[in-house]
């Protein structure tokens, strides 16, 4: 298999970790050691590296305080350290995608995978965007939206396509309303997708759910707990994944014509990752 990179092209369906986010439920924290601050940082471990022995620790106090062991930023091409960023944040922050970890301890009767554990194989494959915009944010994205999207694109599912959801979510990416208006995948339309060998489904919405308020109101209104994370908790039942967060999905030409690639960051034991998203068309 080769891929013709001069004649494709790579559409980003990802959105940033932005530790300027006004409304992330929690939020980024990034500390940043610059290419000048970083110096001390460099020097200080030289001499408390927990990693050394304390004759080694002697021996570079000793050196850095009578022979001139120690670091200046003139040591370096340009009078320029190196950086390093420590980024702490959710793992369900930006693009990312939820493991049946994130669903449950167990699926299908087995132990739930976590995000290490599910096959590469998964995340690359033919694309296709089916359009529910016209779900109104709130609302449950049924089966026969599902149904009709398909049709007007004349998309039948094939087993191991990986299938997105476009509900016009993340143009309000960067707004308080991004984080509760939009419309939420039904238990019936995740199930059916599921049913025709589909394993990976995204959204660009900020959930695969529909927003928490609105479950929420819904469940102590009528006691229903089918309105409570329905998709999620399906995927107790059935094995699948599901991407949240993506963008651009409106700048694929031919919805039907791509080839999706995103792969979770190899983070052990955990129910997300994030994940650079990208269509290839
Ligand atoms: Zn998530």
């Amino acid at each position: 298999m080769s891929i013709d990179i001069d004649n494709c092209r790579i559409i980003d369906l990802s959105l940033p970790i932005d530790e300027n986010m006004p409304f992330e439920p929690f939020p980024v924290k990034a500390s940043r050691l610059g290419h000048k601050s970083g110096i001390h940082h460099l020097n200080r471990t030289l001499i408390f590296n927990k990693n050394f022995s304390m004759k080694q620790k002697v021996g570079f106090l000793m050196g850095y305080l009578f022979k001139g062991r120690k670091f200046g930023l003139e040591d370096f091409p340009d009078n320029e350290f190196i950086s390093d960023e420590q980024i702490s944040c959710s793992v369900h922050t930006g693009t990312h995608v939820d493991s049946p970890f994130h669903f449950g301890t167990r699926c299908m009767g087995q132990r739930a995978k976590s995000i290490e554990e599910l096959e590469l194989k998964h995340f690359m494959g033919n694309g296709v965007v089916l359009d529910v915009t016209s779900v109104k944010p709130g609302a449950f994205i049924k089966t026969d939206d599902i149904k009709r999207s398909c049709k007007t694109i004349g998309y039948e599912f094939n087993p191991g396509d990986i299938v997105l959801i476009r509900t016009g979510a993340s143009k309000l990416w960067g707004q308080k309303e991004y984080f509760f208006r939009f419309p939420g995948m039904s238990r019936d339309a995740t199930e059916y997708i599921v049913d025709h060998g589909i394993k990976l489904i995204g959204t660009d919405a900020l959930g695969f759910d529909r927003p928490y308020g609105v479950m929420i109101d819904e469940y102590f209104k009528t006691g229903d707990r089918g309105n409570l994370w329905p998709s999620h908790f399906f995927g107790r039942e059935k094995e699948y994944y599901h991407i949240e967060r993506l963008n651009n999905l409106d700048l694929i030409p031919d919805v039907r014509k791509f080839v999706f690639c995103g792969f979770p960051i190899k983070i052990l034991n955990v129910g997300a990752a994030w994940m650079r998203a990208v269509a290839i068309v």
